[in-house]
């Protein structure tokens, strides 16, 4: 089977330039375009000189579609207001779509979800094999820990640069302890808290944030209970985890029906 022709959107991000490295290294696949936003200073540049990988003669554009059309899938770590017209494109071009892109709010994934009818959607908040891995052990262990005795709070640390809060992340881990508990994170969790917030709901799932330096991404969830913790952590070094499961995503995905599909599928942790 020929190679794998993959669109990098956002490709002078910091995702961007990280998953051109990757897709150069992985046999299968090759960078069959890259897109910025109208008016980016990166536009014209080589795709493969800005991320540092030598010259690919892919130039950087602005117009996705003619790129799309003659590519097979798409590798979106972009923003949620460009993710929603790349489905689109997308579908249009009925190719695959990876989407990383975090912060997207019920509007923009049901509109994701439409384009799902005729592009083949994988979209994770965290692309990690080993983050995947925790939501499965998060759902068990907030399952066999009930909310009489145990409270649940996701713990998360990014870089300054960081848009949106929660991470897509935290709240990925707090709909796998939703799950384990059999109910509904949006009704049952504590995003903030400030001042005299009264005691803690009992159920309740919590989130606190922190934002600093450099850090690609740590994360612990807390089962707290009467006289005992148990603490479930992940934590990110390196950029290339996220885009070696966005790579291995596309390929799983190339050739299979449109749907809106997880990386829990991809992984086979479903
Ligand atoms: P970033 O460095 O800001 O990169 C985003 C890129 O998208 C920027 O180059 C930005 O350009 C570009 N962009 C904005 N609007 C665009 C448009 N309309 N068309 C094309 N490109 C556009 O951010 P990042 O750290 O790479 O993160 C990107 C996203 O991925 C975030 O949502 C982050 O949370 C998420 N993420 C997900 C995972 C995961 O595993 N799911 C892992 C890491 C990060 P300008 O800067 O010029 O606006």
């Amino acid at each position: 089977m020929s190679e794998m022709g993959l669109v990098v959107v956002g490709a002078a991000g910091r995702m961007g330039q990280t998953l051109i490295r990757t897709v150069q290294q992985v046999a299968g696949v090759r960078v069959a375009g890259a897109i910025e936003r109208a008016g980016s200073p990166f536009l014209g540049r080589d795709a493969g000189e800005l991320a540092g990988v030598g010259p690919l003669g892919v130039p950087i554009v602005d117009d996705p579609l003619p790129v799309f059309a003659r590519a097979d899938g798409v590798l979106d770590f972009s923003v949620p207001a460009a993710t929603v017209e790349f489905a689109g494109y997308a579908a249009q071009a009925r190719i695959v779509h990876v989407i990383g892109t975090t912060g997207c709010s019920a509007e923009d994934d049901a509109r994701i979800a439409a384009a799902a009818r005729h592009a083949t959607i994988v979209k994770s908040g965290n692309m990690s094999l080993g983050v995947n891995l925790l939501a499965v052990l998060v759902e068990q262990a907030a399952r066999a820990l009930g909310p009489e005795d145990f409270d649940i709070e996701v713990v998360e640390m990014h870089h300054r640069h960081k848009v949106d809060a929660p991470s897509g992340t935290a709240l990925l881990l707090g709909q796998a302890a939703a799950a384990g508990r059999e109910i509904g994170l949006a009704d049952n969790s504590v995003r903030v808290r400030d001042g005299h917030t009264g005691p803690r709901p009992e159920g309740a799932i919590g989130f606190a944030t922190l934002r600093g330096g450099s850090v690609v991404g740590d994360h612990s969830v807390i089962l707290a209970g009467p006289g005992e913790r148990v603490v479930l952590s992940h934590n990110a070094e390196d950029r290339a985890i996220f885009a070696r499961g966005a790579v291995r995503a596309a390929l799983w995905a190339h050739g299979r029906k449109p749907g809106l599909y997880s990386m829990r599928d991809v992984l086979g942790l479903a």
